[in-house]
């Protein structure tokens, strides 16, 4: 069975997952709608991630920050100076290109143009005469920057309107609030901050689906600690994300770790973990140290001390970041992408299935009465159980189509209602993958469908 991003596409809009944005104005490239069933496969994803990072961590503690921040954030992060992307233009088709992407594609990953400096990548696009990947041509426009960060004016007086950014990335919430949860808390060195929002990035080269979009949810964990033990925890870091991605569903043959080549200056290390995408292996998630520069970089243009107090040196200093952040949404796509089948039956029959982990599957169960005339005791069992999970109802086709729907959209159990049921309280339970069905009472299937959709 071929994987590809197409027939992943086609179901999720098929199926309610995800529709393109603004669709009946022909769309609004590079945005998307999460639609019933993909708003809950995405909101378990992100319970999911803040239990394991929240709420089972000790010393780890959440915020929601505000998307539009002061300016200044903006200029002491290094956003306002130098979050842009060197971009190319093909003056015969119009498309428009990374430059350092064409390098990379051009060279099969054999030049890294990590750190190259725009006349260096210009240099090697001119040398190895790199055609455009859409037609073919060698005609080029220079190379210019472009800004990646969306920007909006607040004020209502035209001409007295001030530049605010919508945030490229939720961290410099985390950061600014370093103080306020630590004093709030009273917590001590080494605790994280986390958070889940939105962000925002004017990229270049969006695409491959809910892959790069120009809107997306980040969801960070920002690690404050002594120096001394910040490559430790960066390695901790590291093993914890890779067993959370694997926990909620992701093969660990599909996983592996890539160290970055080149390091911001004040970095001790960094690296993605990648997921082999239909499209390749891609970035999934960054871990990066990031020093005491953040910090630092907002003590000195807020005028604020951004120390910590040790308790029991006395010692003031700025705590240096481990950072990981990985996509909401970009994960969702792993997470389809992984459970995506086709499987053949007994008998030639085909189905697609959805082989979500229990946890995050958008419904837990779907109640489906054998026929029209036992409706009203299947609405009383959805009804009891709609209090507990995300359940389904459906009453229309056949038995086997209703199953193939619920494959599709991932729903680890089907209950059917039958006339044994008005006699005995008892009912079909049907399990997604094996397609095993056991018969169980009524009074047991909140126990039972509770232990199965643990996280
Ligand atoms: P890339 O190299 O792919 O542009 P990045 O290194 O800039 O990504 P980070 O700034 O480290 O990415 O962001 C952390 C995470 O946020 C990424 O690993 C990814 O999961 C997600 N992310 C970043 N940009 C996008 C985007 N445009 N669309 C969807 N998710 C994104």
């Amino acid at each position: 069975m071929e994987k590809t991003m197409e027939k992943i596409v086609n179901l999720c809009k098929n199926r309610g997952f995800v529709y393109p944005g603004s669709e009946i104005y022909n769309g609004f490239a590079n945005t998307w709608d999460f639609g019933p069933v993909g708003i809950e496969l995405k909101n378990n994803i992100k319970r999911t991630w803040w239990k394991r990072f929240v709420q089972e961590s000790p010393n780890s503690y959440g915020i929601d920050a505000a998307i539009l921040m002061n300016p200044k954030v903006w200029e002491a992060s290094g956003h306002v100076q130098g979050f842009s992307d060197p971009k190319m233009d093909c003056k015969s088709c119009k498309q428009r290109f990374r430059a350092d992407n064409l390098v990379e594609e051009h060279s099969k990953g054999a030049v890294s143009a990590e750190g190259m400096t725009n006349e260096q990548l210009e240099a090697y696009i001119n040398e190895h005469k790199v055609k455009c990947p859409h037609c073919g041509n060698f005609n080029w426009s220079s190379i210019r920057q472009f800004k990646l960060m969306f920007e909006t004016s607040r004020g209502t007086i035209e001409g007295e309107k001030d530049t605010v950014y919508l945030r490229p990335e939720t961290a410099q919430g985390e950061y600014v609030n370093f103080l306020n949860v630590q004093r709030t808390t009273r917590a001590k060195l080494p605790f994280a901050i986390a958070q889940i929002g939105k962000a925002f990035r004017n990229e270049v080269t969006p695409g491959n689906f809910l892959f790069r979009t120009v809107e997306f949810e980040q969801m960070e964990y920002q690690t404050f600690c002594k120096d001394e033990t910040s490559l430790q925890t960066y390695e901790t870091i590291k093993q914890r994300a890779l067993q959370f991605v694997e926990d909620v569903g992701l093969k660990a043959e599909n996983l592996r770790f890539h160290d970055h080549e080149k390091l911001a200056f004040y970095a001790k290390a960094a690296c993605d973990i990648q997921y082999k995408f239909p499209i390749g292996w891609e970035e999934l998630n960054g871990i990066h140290h990031r020093s005491t520069w953040d910090l630092s970089r907002h003590q000195e243009f807020s005028g604020k001390p951004m120390q910590y107090l040790d308790p029991v040196t006395n010692e003031k200093f700025i705590p240096t970041i481990v950072e990981y952040s990985i996509g909401a949404d970009r994960l969702t796509l792993a997470i389809l992408c992984e459970a995506y089948d086709e499987e053949t039956l007994e008998g030639g029959d085909t189905r697609i299935v959805m082989h979500f982990l229990p946890a995050v599957a958008p419904y837990k169960v779907a109640i489906l009465p054998l026929q029209k005339n036992l409706s009203e005791k299947a609405k009383e069992v959805y009804s009891m159980l709609s209090k507990y999970f995300m359940c389904d109802y459906d009453e229309s086709g056949s038995i086997g189509k209703r199953y193939r729907r619920e494959d599709e959209i991932g729903t680890p159990f089907c209950v059917t209602i039958d006339f044994d049921t008005l006699n005995d309280n008892t009912v079909t339970i049907r399990e997604r993958d094996s397609m095993k069905q056991i018969r169980l009472s009524i009074s047991e299937l909140i126990n039972y469908i509770s232990k199965q959709i643990e996280f």
